[in-house]
């Protein structure tokens, strides 16, 4: 499923004539492998001892890249650091207001709402957001204990 996924996101490069560098490979395969929504500093610590030379500017510099094509969307949380998430399907978070974790989840019921929202005000809808915040479940038990 990954492998695919990583393929896909390399053929997009492709054709938008964005050249593959390892970096920008390993980058990808960092985001499409931690279904997480890291951090540029994340990223760059976790791939600093495979590419000595890189810097987290280098890391976020390719992020902005893979933005500009499509393939990851940043996301943006009042004054904390942009976290960056691979595009796959429409989704929603819902984040941990204790550890900052962001967990995806699907509710396509909600397409609906922009289809409603465009009826009651005239509006062309483009998109919509919405995050749920709440206590993750590691972080309720460490509550409990
Ligand atoms: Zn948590
Ligand atoms: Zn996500």
């Amino acid at each position: 499923m990954s492998e695919h996924q990583l393929k896909e996101a390399i053929d997009t490069l492709k054709k938008t004539g964005v050249r593959i560098t390892p970096q920008r490979h390993a980058i990808l395969e960092y985001l499409i492998q931690s279904m997480s929504h890291p951090t540029a500093d994340d990223i760059y610590k976790s791939l600093e001892s495979k590419f000595p030379n890189m810097s987290v500017a280098t890391v976020y510099n390719n992020l902005r890249v893979f933005k500009e094509v499509g393939l990851v969307k940043e996301l943006t949380y009042g004054d904390a650091s942009s976290r960056f998430d691979f595009v796959t399907t429409d989704h929603y978070h819902i984040i941990c207001e204790k550890c900052e974790k962001i967990v995806d989840f699907h509710y396509p019921g909600l397409d609906e709402v922009e289809q409603l929202a465009a009826h009651v005000t005239g509006f062309e809808v483009g998109t919509h957001r919405m995050e749920i915040y709440g206590v993750c479940p590691e972080c309720q038990n460490r509550q409990n204990h």
